[in-house]
């Protein structure tokens, strides 16, 4: 029998591929992986992922369901540094579980982090802790949930585009059908996702523009004149309807200002119902994310 966990385990990158120019996709496997898995769909899956802190090292964490309230106890040059991400692939069989994670390289002066510098020098072999769902356990932290919908609408930027790629490929044969909006850097940033034929997929790429450039404009609406950046609380904006009801469904995620002033657009510019849109800050411009 394999590995069973209640924390975070252990993940050894197994492959590490450059698949456009911002985008490097780091496949992770290993014993302690195998407790990971899922019965349903990953759809927009959230994990968190440590990542070694200054020290070089990964804590050492009891499995025990408390394990968060251990992580914070430590002395924060032993906790590493802690982020969220998307699943992108998941193989799951009876022997082990390998999960690939789309990593945007946001490398630039002043706008990298530690997660996207750990991605870009990854090698195989190196190790990072994964806390996501367990075999056998209740599936959290998923918020796609179109309820009765039969249309859906996706926006997001390039931090989305890996949760965005999984739902439509999970949508494969649902009869859904709709469109996804995907605002990248650059016009090569178009990972291949393998999208159900009802949906339309648009790439928007964003060539040096401020974020939201190109995602507002797509569904009617324009860039406020207060630029995202102005907003002083370093809170993700986070909302997900619990029963949206039969209209479209929208499912908004990126930078958190850009996706307020989308979820703006549409309830105020386009008269949709605020019950039939998730909206999700993934990031914020010019804050540091913390576990
Ligand atoms: C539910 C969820 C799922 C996510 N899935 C993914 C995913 O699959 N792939 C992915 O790459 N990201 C994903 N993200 C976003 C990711 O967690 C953030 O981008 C995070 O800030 C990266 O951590 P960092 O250590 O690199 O940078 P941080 O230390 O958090 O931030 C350092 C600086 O970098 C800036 N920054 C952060 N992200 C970006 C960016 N994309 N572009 C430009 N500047 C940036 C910040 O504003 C800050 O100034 C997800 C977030 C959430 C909440």
């Amino acid at each position: 029998m394999g590995f069973t966990a209640q924390g975070p385990v252990r993940a050894i990158v197994e492959k590490v591929e450059q698949v456009s120019p911002s985008f490097r996709r780091i496949t992770f496997g290993g014993p302690e992986l195998f407790a990971l898995g899922m019965d349903g769909p990953a759809l927009d899956q959230r994990i968190k992922l440590i990542f070694p802190g200054a020290a070089g090292t990964l804590p050492e964490l009891q499995q025990r369901p408390d394990w968060y309230r251990e992580w914070l106890a430590l002395p924060e040059a032993e906790r590493g540094i802690m982020r969220t991400y998307s699943i992108r692939h998941l193989a799951q069989t009876v022997e082990h579980t390998r999960l690939s994670v789309d990593f945007v390289m946001h490398l630039g002066e002043g706008s990298s982090g530690p997660a996207a510098d750990w991605a870009a020098r990854a090698q195989p072999g190196h190790e990072i802790l994964i806390f996501g769902p367990h075999r056998g356990q209740p599936q959290l932290g998923v918020e796609f949930n179109p309820g009765r919908a039969r249309e859906v609408v996706l926006l997001g930027d390039e931090t989305a585009a890996p949760a965005i790629a999984r739902v439509l490929e999970d949508l494969q044969d649902s009869g859904l059908r709709g469109s996804a909006y995907i605002e990248v850097p650059e016009i090569t940033d178009t990972p291949h996702i393998d999208a159900p034929s009802d949906f339309q997929v648009h790439w928007l790429p964003r060539e040096g523009q401020a974020p939201g450039a190109r995602l507002l404009p797509a569904l009617g609406g324009h860039l406020s004149e207060e630029p995202p950046t102005s907003e002083k609380d370093p809170e993700l904006v986070w909302d997900t309807p619990t029963d949206p009801g039969e209209g479209t469904y929208y499912w908004i995620a990126g930078e958190s200002g850009v996706v307020k002033q989308l979820r703006r657009n549409l309830v105020q510019g386009a008269g949709v119902n605020r019950g039939q849109i998730a909206f999700m800050g993934y990031w914020k411009l010019g804050v540091s994310m913390r576990g």
